[in-house]
């Protein structure tokens, strides 16, 4: 099979990891693997290249993409869309796959639509990734976890200086749409609270929630440091938002107090960037493996998503408090741990199946 690859929309770290395994298993399964640049821009321009060993050597450690990412709006409009399906077919693509967010899966789904694309041959496979976490069906986008370590290591530094200052930090994270990340940040970093659009609060709302845990913080004594979290997708900029709680906390002390200091910090695309975290290389390697076996198998239209590998619906019961939590009796875990030890059970099955299949890779 011939497989091309592109990384569309927002980049996200860990990209490079799923090119690189998608490069590597498809040359192992003696497919020729073809990187797009620039996303569907790049497509529907044929910047379509041959990749190979050397290509993606040392894309592991590296942030960003080695493919290059674009947007490209004129994608929405059909008749650019089979331009680019007669650029595969020209090029004598067999599968494609698209790695990127919402947009570019949606991208994806439209090209390969029957209704749009007739009888057209090429098989297309999504690999989920955006920082954002927006994507159903899959617990973890690729870049998830590489941008909140960013971020709970930059509330980290805050913090210091936070602390040494009795000051009150509010910090922007990147999330349009979706307040994923600033809530996870947020439990990782131990900040004082989370503002996300999910939630949504009124500016008003938003004003009293930050000045409350402020004062709560001033009444407990000691350092008064208060890191709060906000999601890019609230609407009131932080430095409106900042104004707006000093002046509300200098209203409320009714002038007496000792004035609070409140600062902003937005973090912006330093969120994107960075080496990919370890996780962030295993789910993209994992992502970029399946789909290339998956496309080999003949598989078409689908997204590679990531679950955790147990069934646990008979073992346990599913947290009221966390969807992805379940509570498992203890002795049913130590069971099941005895078996993956002796290589029993399914999972330790599974894992053997897979190592064997990676043997050939790992050769080349
Ligand atoms: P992400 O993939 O990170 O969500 P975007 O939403 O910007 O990023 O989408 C990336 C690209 O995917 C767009 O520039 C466009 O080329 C394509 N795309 C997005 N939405 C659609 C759509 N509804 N129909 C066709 N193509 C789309």
């Amino acid at each position: 099979m011939r497989v091309a690859m592109l990384t569309s929309g927002g980049d996200a770290p860990g990209m490079n990891a799923a090119i690189r395994a998608a490069t590597v298993v498809a040359l192992a399964l003696g497919h020729e693997p073809v990187g797009v640049r620039h996303g569907y821009r790049g497509l529907v321009d044929g910047e379509l290249a041959p990749l190979e060993l050397a290509d993606v050597s040392d894309a592991l450690r590296r942030g960003g993409t080695l493919l290059q990412s674009a947007r490209c709006p004129e994608f929405h409009d059909a008749e650019v869309r089979q331009q680019a399906r007669t650029v595969l077919t020209e090029h004598e693509v067999d599968g494609l796959i698209v790695i990127g967010g919402n947009g570019s899966l949606t991208g994806a789904s439209y090209m390969s639509d029957p209704a749009e694309a007739g009888e057209w041959p090429v098989q297309v496979m999504g690999i989920p990734a955006s920082i954002d976490n927006d994507i159903a069906l899959t617990s973890l986008s690729i870049g998830v976890d590489t941008a909140m370590n960013t971020i709970v290591e930059a509330c980290d530094k805050i913090a210091d200086t936070a602390s040494a200052h009795d000051r009150v930090f509010v910090v922007e994270v990147m999330g349009r749409d979706c307040g994923y990340l600033a809530m996870t940040s947020a439990i990782a970093s131990g900040a004082d609270m989370v503002l996300f659009p999910e939630a949504d609060r009124s500016e008003a709302e938003l004003v009293g929630a930050v000045a409350d845990s402020v004062l709560a913080v001033r009444k407990r004594g000691g350092v008064q440091k208060v890191i709060a979290i906000k999601a890019e997708g609230i609407e009131t900029p932080s430095e409106r938002l900042k104004e707006l709680v000093d002046a509300e906390l200098a209203e409320r002390s009714g002038g007496t107090a000792v004035p609070i200091e409140t600062r902003v910090t937005v973090l912006g695309h330093v969120v994107r960037g960075g080496r990919p975290s370890a996780f962030d290389r295993l789910l993209g390697s994992r992502m970029g493996n399946v789909a290339v076996r998956a496309l080999a198998d003949g598989a078409h239209r689908q997204m590679v998503a990531w679950q955790p590998p147990v069934d646990a619906g008979d073992l346990g019961v599913r947290s009221e408090h966390d969807p992805y939590c379940h509570l498992m009796p203890l002795d049913v875990a130590l069971e099941a741990t005895r078996q993956l030890l002796d290589g029993q059970s399914p999972l330790a099955r599974w894992r053997s199946t897979i190592f064997d299949d990676l043997q050939d890779v790992f050769l080349l």
